[in-house]
């Protein structure tokens, strides 16, 4: 926050490895803490959490918005599955049984991404190079490449 623009331009060109080339310009700079938060409860009485409200994580990997849209298709299809058995949209049994579905699930994506961003922070020699070697054998072997990116896409929630 303290650099001039020309520095922070430079300092942000840098960060992207100079992908983009050199950086002319950027827009007026605000700060706020990066939280994770996660709700104990997504469902009290005919209130239920999704998305953000319920959960927020390390914006590590992109997965804020995943996380977001796996919550609402699950809620849409147990309000679905409720109405079709004869129950009303505001049954605890209907609505638990969209946290049931959620909550396991965020919370692992949630603990990866702490796990990466620990695991990223590190400046022990010896763990980056530990790293390294992990992060580009997952990267070579394609079954967990592939159900890696599975996970991140969502496909397995
Ligand atoms: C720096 C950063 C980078 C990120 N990068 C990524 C990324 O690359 N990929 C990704 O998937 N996710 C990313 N995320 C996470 C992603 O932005 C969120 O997970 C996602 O926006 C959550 O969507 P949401 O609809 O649940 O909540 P929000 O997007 O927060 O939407 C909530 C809305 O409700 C409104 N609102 C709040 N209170 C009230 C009120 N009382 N009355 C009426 N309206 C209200 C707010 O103004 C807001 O528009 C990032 C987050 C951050 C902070």
């Amino acid at each position: 926050m303290s650099l001039s623009e020309d520095e922070f331009n430079a300092e942000l060109a840098a960060a992207l490895e100079s992908k983009l080339g050199t950086i002319e310009w950027s827009d007026k700079r605000f700060v706020f803490p990066l939280r994770q938060r996660h709700a104990l409860d997504y469902v009290k009485e005919s209130i239920v959490l999704v998305g953000d409200a319920a959960h927020t994580i390390h914006p590590l990997a992109g997965q804020g918005v995943n996380l977001g849209l796996l919550d609402a298709k699950a809620l849409a299809e147990e309000l679905q599955r409720g109405i079709e058995a004869g129950r009303s949209v505001a049954d605890p049994t209907v609505l638990l049984r969209y946290q049931r579905r959620r909550k396991g699930n965020n919370l692992s994506m949630m603990w990866l991404m702490e796990g990466f961003n620990r695991l990223f922070a590190q400046q022990d020699l010896s763990i980056r190079w530990l790293r390294n070697i992990g992060m580009s054998a997952a990267d070579k072997v394609m079954p967990i490449k592939n159900q890696m990116i599975r996970k991140a896409m969502g496909l397995d929630s």
